[in-house]
Formats: structure tokens, C-alpha cells, sequence
């Protein structure tokens, strides 16, 4: 290490040694002090030691001969500030030791508050304030938080001893004990850790700090912060920096308290000052639920209106100069206001789209910053149902909201119960004190899913976001008893059958059916995406598989259909028995009769499609269809067909078996069957571009790609694209009239990728399938990977499920592959790619890295992709992303 790093920044007094630049070095909530400091706001001194220490201290133990020296030094200068001494028997300093990484990792890490206190020094606490009650509170807290954080004895045998002593003096709060029972707990609580650890509670004020500070480095590696990290992609390397602030009391009296402020609603967006706070109440005490906070509205009138002024202004102020809402921590001392903290404040993806462009109205922000400040991902918020924001709720408990909308239903603690409720009509929520794969047909058929223990990436998060199901895990305050069939959390009960709602969105556990609404979809909403359409290069389209998905499409703002599925089609009504019979026929004759009656119902569809985009590109992809899927099943069904195909049942019995195939997945699937049946692919052709010529003629345009799946060879697609165009050929001859359209392939195959250079010469274009790709890329099938796909994930031997976003590494290098080889046969390939994908913002920024044209997606997650695509092109410009600055 340089001999002249320096590891320790002070602030306070209207100055800083770092600012919010330094987020590196400061963590985030470190230089937001520093900040803060330096514009004049009120905030305690204090100092922080670096980030960089860290990760050297948790690998070695050990800190640079130097930190000791340079933290004395900085405690002297903090000391000078307050006008206190630490360690001192009269009118002390306390401190709190507080973790911060340059990322907001919000409750991950740790804290320890009133840092200093002893028998002696608390008795100068007691002299310079008189009020014995608020020096024995803020004894007994200091000894319970470093009891929990730096001898790692958890919160429950403190809170365990605390309850005790509320039941003996019938208290409600612990407001409520007098101070001979707080010193009491002191007593206790030392006791406690005596036993625990054999060893006597630090009096030493020094020896406190040190602990405190190793206790809050380490920190940084507990499990819930390694797991907050994994899901937020969040480097395992930054560290956390450790502030040292001189503490402000809040639990002084009624005219002191805490709370936290948000410059805007955060589930809506609206301009107006928020959030909760208590009087005679210090840290956590708002958050924890032990007591219910009180609007900050209500501060407004009465004694405290000043504090309320005071810290309109600085809000006011925070926003203006950090250019985004703020979430932020205060404290106020017999009427004094401080400010502990201010950061980034989380949002809802509505809240989030409404902020970032009334931040643009009013000058704050560039549309630029406006389109780059809105995680994609979140718009999807703004489409699934919500908690009515104007709805008085009782909320029971608050978890970490892994999978986002509201749902509610009746409560129920087994798997197999929601199953069966659910398919007698009940709508249900799962709960469960956390799930594992037992429980999957419980969180299919629930319409939620809630824990009581596990992360983001816990069972129950990582499956419920796959299925886009609302969940919400982690809730530790829920005490679910599966067996009684019953929860408990806050003092409250949940029996099984009584109705709860899960705001997945939130994190929010909530009593009873809440109201619901659909999110409108407003003007704030139109306008980020006009500038977002204006921006990016990439464009975008979705899967559609029906008339009405089209229409669907086009109103998300979908440019065209990347995939049409045509055997999609084949399942409606009753079909079903002629692609049964085109699919078991015994000879060519018997598949032609009939593909004849196929023939109307797929060109009626193609019609509907075409009117519907309008004149945008549809891809249509020739039939690819799971055999077993369409293969009749039950015995009825199998006498039906028999009798439609006038075949002996047994006949029919035996062509059905003579087609089951080990592995459906990598069979007698996709262009193999037209290769081998070509007449299926002049049928499909034939319909499609008698449906074009149809539309064209009531004066509409069409733009038809047809698109041969599953080839590996050039020679397939050869084939295919040469029947594929006679036909047409054909079509327009007898109907007088052409139609442009592109014939080209799906790769989805490692071979077709490989040699993309040759497959090129046969193709228009080229879409991935990635869907396809990636299972033949890692060898594994999709439908079966829900046995250890999730293992994999939540123990981390995967980031994210493949399925949902794109493995760059592997799956993504035969992409650029193939892109690179398909234009060095012809330099204007159009290329895209169609799957789950193309509507998930990483993948989507690599699609446009790698130079697609287009993606394709879920109807629903059009809008996801084209904010994502927007912002790949603001990165590949090199705008600055000035959100990621702020603290
Ligand atoms: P977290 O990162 O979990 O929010 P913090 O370090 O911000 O942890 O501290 C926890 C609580 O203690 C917060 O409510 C904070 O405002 C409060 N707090 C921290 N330092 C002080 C202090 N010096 N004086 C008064 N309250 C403090
Ligand atoms: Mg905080
Ligand atoms: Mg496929």
C-alpha cells in the first residue's frame, strides 16, 4: 500500500474532507455526509474510514500500521467539533458506527448507535441532559445493538429479555419503562453476552469503537448482503465504508424524534413531502414496526411546525442539487433538525416514469437522463395490477418484494391444499416459511406466494419471477405455523381461508382483500417513450400468435411480429382433429386431404394478423410443433380421430405409438418435417400468401417473412425456401397481384450458428431463437430444468436463469458468431431474434451491441424492450448516466 493513501475523511461543520464523488471511497452514505456537510446542511460531524480498507481486512485481519494513528486524529477533530470528549465523565460524546457501500444496500449491513456509553460516562449523560430516562434508553440500545452486531448474537435474546420486562410493567411501548428497569436491562443485557461469549462487555470507549468498527466491515459479508448483491448484481468487491457520527438524540423527550422523508410519493410519483416519524424515539424505531410511526403531514401544525419547515427546506434543497427524488434520514432534537442521511430513493416503476419526467418540466433533469433513470424492467410494474395507493390498508408485515403486481386470495400454509382449493375455484396465497421444489404445483396454482425466510433468490423468488407470479419472501416478522395452519406477525393472526393480499411490488403484507386497480397508463408514460421511440436504434417487435395478440402488440408499440407460431393455431377448437390427422396419416395422400382443410382456417388467421399490423413486418414461421403435444391422448380421444379418419381404433392405436419419439425436443421436428413432408410447407405457404394478396387487395400493405425453424444444414433451408418461393410464384400468377416478402431461417441450433456464413446464402434473414439455442447450447431441457435450474441460481452456480436472461458467454458468443459470419455472405442481412430475450433489458443492450436489427418479444414486454434498446444506444454514445452519481 502507497505510504500516503489516506484512509479517514472528515465532516461536519459546514465542511467536508470528501463529497458525493467519492462514493468509491465513502460508500454511499458517506459521501452523501460529506455532501450534505459541505452545503451548509445540519448535519453531525463525524469521519469515514475508507472503503478500500475492507476487503484487505476481511482477507487479513489486519488494518495499515497508519489507520490507528489517522482515526485518533480525526476523533480529536470530531471531538473539537461537538465540543465533547469521548470517553469523558462529563457531557460525553457518543457515536454512531455506521456501514455504507457505494451501492445503497438498504438494512443489509450493520449500525450500532450511543457508541461510548459505560457506568461512568453514562452518569455524565444523566448530569448534562437531567433526564436519567433518556440516558439509560440509550444504554440499554447501545449494549442490545452490540450485542447483536459485533458479538453476533442476533436480535432475539435481547428483544427476548425486553419483552419481559414490558409484560412485568404492563407497558405497551419501551418508551414506556422507567429508567430503573432500562438499567436494569443494561444489566441484563450484559449478562446476556457474558454467557453467550465469555467474555465481559468493552468498557473502554476506544476498545467499543475498534470492535464496532471490525463488527460493520464485517458485515459486508453476511448472507442476506451477499444475496442482495447476487440478485442486484452488485460487485462482491466494492466493501462498505465505516462512518463515525456524533450522535443526535431523538429520544430526548416529545420534542425530539426520528423519521425518514421521501421529496416524492414513491408509489406514485407525486410532488409531495412523505414519509413517517416518532417522537422520543431514536434509529430504527420508525422502520421496525415495534411502534406505528405518524405521517409526516401531521408534523405540519402544532409544536413542531418549525422542524416541519425546516426540513421542507432542506428536502427541497437535497432534490434540487442531487437532480433526484430523495429518500432521507432525519432526527430532531428538542426541535433541532439534523439530517443523518439522504440517498436515491426507491420507487415503483410508476413513480419511477412519473419523477423522471416532471423532473425534466421542471429543468432538473435532460430527457436523456430522464429515459436512462427508468430501470426497464420496472415499466412492467405499470401493467400488472396494484395496491389502490388511495386505499387505507393494514399492512401486518413488509418483506422484500421479489416479484412484482398484487394479488390476494385466502390464505393457505400447505402446497397440495392450494392445489386442490385452487381447482375448485378458490383463489389462494401460498405461504409458506419458505419454499423448495415440494412446493412448485402450490405455486402454480396460487395467486401469490409469500415466506417468511429467504432472499431474492431464495426458492420462492427466483420461481415465482419466472412465472411472473406476485411473491414476496423474507418477511421476518411472519411467524407461519403450517402445521396449525395460521400465521402470526406484528400481534396479529391469519387463519387459513382468511383473506391477505401480497404486494409484490412493495414488499407489503397486507390484512384482508385490498382494493386493486390497473394502473392508467398516463401522459407521463407516453411522453418517456416518445423520447425513448426517438433514441434508440434497435427496433422492436413482438411474438403474436393470434389476431387479438397483434392488436395487443401494435398497442404497446410493437413495430411488426418477430414470430408468428402457427401450430399455435392448430390447438383452437376444432382443429385439432385435422392436425391430428395430417400429423397420424398414414401416406401422402391421407396428409394432403388433410392439409385442405387446414388451409382456410390458418389463411383466415394470416388475415386477421396482417390487417392488424398494418402494413409492419410479420414473421411467419412455418410449422415447428411438439408431436406428443398434438398426439391424442385419452381413449376418447382417440376414438373420435379413429372415427373422423374412418380407421379401425387399433390401426390408429398403432400409428399413434409408431410417432411417439424418446426425445420430442431434438426429433422429427421444425424444417425436418417439411423437408420431409413438403407438402405441410406448401400448405403453410400457399395460405400465407393467399391471405397477402387478399388484404393487399382491400388497398392494405403487407410485408410477409417466412421463416423455416430448427434448420442445421444449408441445404435444409435451401430446400425449404425453394418450395416456400415457387409457391408464391404460383399465388401471385393466379391472383394477379405480388407481395413483397423475405425468406429466411430461425438459428437455433449450434450448427446453423457455426456455419451461418453458408446458411446466409439461402437467407433473407435470420432470427435467434433463443429460446432453442440455449437449450441445445447447455445441453438441458427447459421443461425439465425446474428440478435444478433454481438450485443453481439460488446457490449461486448461476447468476440468472438462462431462460430469462441471455448467457452472453456462451449462448450470446455463437451469436455474435453467427452475426459476423451471416454478413460476411451478405453485408444487409437483417437479423433479430425472438424469444423471452428480446424483452429482458440485458439481453436486449447485447442485442444491441452485437448489431440486431430487431428484437422480438411478449407483447407485454414491448414497452421493457424499448426503453432497454433506448438505453443501449445512450451508453454506446457515452451519455453519462448521472443517476448512477447521485447518492
Ligand atoms: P441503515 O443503513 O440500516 O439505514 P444507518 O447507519 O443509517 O443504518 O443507521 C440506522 C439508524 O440510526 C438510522 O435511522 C439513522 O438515522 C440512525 N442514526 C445513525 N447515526 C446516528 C446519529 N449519529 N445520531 C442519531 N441517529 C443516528
Ligand atoms: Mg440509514
Ligand atoms: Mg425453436
Amino acid at each position: 500500500m502507497p505510504a500516503l493513501e489516506r484512509w479517514v475523511y472528515s465532516f461536519g461543520d459546514g465542511r467536508a474532507d470528501g463529497s458525493a464523488a467519492m462514493r468509491d471511497i465513502l460508500g454511499g452514505k458517506g459521501a452523501g455526509l460529506a455532501e450534505m456537510a459541505n452545503l451548509g446542511l445540519p448535519v453531525p460531524p463525524g469521519f469515514t474510514i475508507s472503503a478500500k480498507l475492507c476487503l484487505t481486512y476481511l482477507e487479513q485481519g489486519t488494518f495499515p500500521d497508519d489507520l490507528r494513528e489517522e482515526v485518533d486524529r480525526h476523533l480529536k477533530q470530531l471531538e473539537r467539533a461537538s465540543k465533547k470528549r469521548f470517553g469523558a465523565a462529563e457531557n460525553p460524546l457518543l457515536v454512531s458506527v455506521r456501514s455504507g457501500a457505494a451501492v445503497s444496500m438498504p438494512g443489509m449491513m450493520e449500525t450500532v448507535l450511543n457508541l461510548g456509553l459505560n457506568d461512568r460516562t453514562v452518569q455524565g449523560l444523566v448530569a448534562s441532559t437531567k433526564n436519567p430516562r433518556f440516558a439509560f434508553d440509550s444504554y440499554r440500545r447501545f449494549v442490545q445493538m452490540y450485542g447483536d452486531v459485533v458479538f453476533e448474537l442476533g436480535k432475539e435474546p435481547f428483544a427476548e429479555v425486553l419483552e419481559e420486562f414490558k409484560r412485568r410493567r404492563r407497558a405497551a411501548r419501551d418508551i414506556d419503562l422507567p429508567a430503573e428497569d432500562l438499567q436494569a436491562l443494561v444489566h441484563e443485557f450484559k449478562a446476556i453476552i457474558q454467557a453467550k461469549r465469555d467474555v465481559p462487555f468493552p468498557d473502554d470507549p476506544v476498545a467499543q469503537l475498534w470492535g464496532a468498527i471490525e463488527a460493520v466491515f464485517r458485515s459486508w459479508r453476511t448472507r442476506r448482503a451477499v444475496d442482495y448483491r447476487r440478485v442486484h448484481g452488485i460487485p462482491d468487491d466494492l466493501g462498505t465504508a465505516v462512518s463515525v457520527v456524533a450522535m443526535v438524540y431523538g429520544n430526548l423527550g416529545d420534542d425530539s424524534g426520528t423519521g425518514v422523508a421521501f421529496t416524492r410519493d414513491c408509489r406514485t410519483g407525486a410532488k409531495v413531502l412523505n414519509g413517517d416519524f416518532l417522537t422520543n424515539a431514536q434509529g430504527e424505531d420508525v422502520v421496525s414496526g415495534a411502534r406505528t410511526p405518524r405521517a409526516i403531514a401531521q408534523l405540519k401544525r402544532g409544536r413542531l411546525a418549525p422542524v416541519y419547515r425546516e426540513l421542507e427546506r432542506m428536502a427541497a434543497k437535497l432534490e434540487r442539487h442531487f437532480k433526484d427524488v430523495q429518500d432521507i434520514e432525519f432526527t430532531f432534537e428538542h426541535g433541532r433538525l439534523y439530517l443523518l442521511q439522504t440517498r436515491r430513493a426507491q420507487r415503483t416503476g410508476l413513480a419511477a416514469v412519473r419523477s423522471a419526467v416532471e423532473l425534466v418540466a421542471e429543468g432538473r433533469i435532460t430527457p436523456d437522463e430522464a429515459v436512462q433513470r427508468v430501470p426497464p424492467q420496472d415499466l412492467d410494474q405499470l401493467f400488472h395490477p396494484m395496491v389502490d395507493p388511495r386505499a387505507a390498508v393494514t399492512v401486518v408485515a413488509k418483506g422484500l418484494p421479489a416479484s412484482p403486481g398484487a394479488a390476494m386470495g385466502e390464505a393457505v400454509f400447505d402446497a397440495d391444499q392450494a392445489e386442490l382449493l385452487a381447482k375448485q375455484g378458490h383463489r389462494v396465497v401460498l405461504i409458506r416459511p419458505e419454499t423448495s421444489p415440494e412446493d412448485f404445483h402450490g405455486i402454480v396454482a396460487a395467486q401469490a406466494v409469500l415466506t417468511a425466510r429467504g432472499g431474492m433468490t431464495s426458492h420462492a423468488a427466483v420461481v415465482a419471477r419466472g412465472m411472473g407470479k406476485t411473491c414476496v419472501v423474507g418477511a421476518t416478522d411472519i411467524d407461519v405455523d403450517p402445521h396449525a395452519g395460521r400465521l402470526r406477525a406484528n400481534g396479529r393472526v391469519v387463519k387459513q381461508g382468511q383473506l391477505i393480499t401480497v404486494d409484490g411490488t412493495t414488499g407489503r403484507v397486507i390484512l384482508g382483500a385490498a382494493k386493486l386497480v390497473e394502473p392508467k397508463i398516463g401522459a407521463h408514460y407516453a411522453r418517456l417513450m416518445a423520447w425513448a421511440d426517438e433514441r434508440r436504434r434497435l427496433r422492436v417487435r413482438a411474438n403474436a400468435d393470434t389476431p387479438g395478440d397483434a392488436k395487443r402488440a401494435r398497442q404497446f408499440g410493437a413495430e411488426g411480429i418477430g414470430l408468428c407460431r402457427t401450430e399455435h393455431m392448430f390447438f383452437e377448437g376444432d382443429r385439432i382433429t385435422a392436425v391430428r390427422e395430417m400429423i397420424v396419416a398414414p401416406d401422402e395422400a391421407g396428409r394432403r386431404h388433410a392439409l385442405a382443410r387446414l388451409l382456410p382456417m390458418q389463411r383466415a388467421d394470416f388475415e386477421g394478423i396482417f390487417e392488424a399490423m398494418a402494413g409492419h413486418s410479420v414473421t411467419i414461421r412455418l410449422l415447428d410443433p411438439p408431436l406428443h403435444e398434438f398426439l391424442p391422448k385419452t381413449r376418447a380421444e382417440v376414438t373420435t380421430l379413429a372415427r373422423a379418419m374412418r380407421l379401425p381404433v387399433a390401426r390408429l392405436e398403432r400409428l399413434v405409438e409408431s410417432l411417439v419419439e424418446a426425445n420430442p425436443m431434438l426429433g422429427h421436428r421444425g424444417c425436418r418435417l417439411g423437408i420431409t413432408y413438403p407438402e405441410i410447407t406448401e400448405m403453410q405457404a400457399r395460405a400465407i400468401f393467399e391471405a397477402a394478396c387478399r388484404v393487399v387487395a382491400r388497398g392494405k400493405q403487407v410485408v410477409v417473412e417466412v421463416m423455416i425453424p430448427l434448420v442445421a444444414l444449408a441445404e435444409e433451408l435451401r430446400r425449404q425456401a425453394e418450395i416456400v418461393r415457387r409457391v408464391a410464384q404460383d399465388v401471385f400468377h393466379t391472383q394477379g397481384r405480388a407481395v413483397p416478402y423475405l425468406v429466411g431461417t430461425m438459428i437455433e441450433l449450434p450448427r446453423a450458428a457455426l456455419t451461418a456464413d453458408a446458411i446466409a446464402k439461402e437467407a433473407d434473414f435470420f432470427s435467434f431463437g433463443t429460446n432453442d439455442l440455449t437449450q441445445t447450447t447447455f445441453g438441458l431441457s427447459r421443461d425439465d430444468a425446474g428440478r435444478f435450474l433454481p438450485f443453481y441460481v439460488e446457490h449461486g452456480i448461476l447468476s440468472d436463469d438462462p431462460f430469462q436472461v441471455l448467457d452472453q458467454e456462451g449462448v450470446g458468443k455463437l451469436i455474435e458468431l453467427a452475426v459476423r459470419l451471416g454478413r460476411a455472405t451478405k453485408p444487409e442481412l437483417k437479423i433479430g431474434i425472438c424469444g423471452e430475450h428480446g424483452g429482458e433489458p440485458a439481453s436486449v443492450k447485447f442485442c444491441h451491441r452485437v448489431g440486431l436489427n430487431y428484437v422480438s418479444c411478449s407483447p407485454f414486454r414491448v414497452p421493457v424492450a424499448r426503453l432497454a434498446a433506448a438505453q443501449a444506444a445512450l451508453e454506446e454514445q457515452g451519455v453519462i448516466n448521472r443517476t448512477k452519481a447521485t447518492v
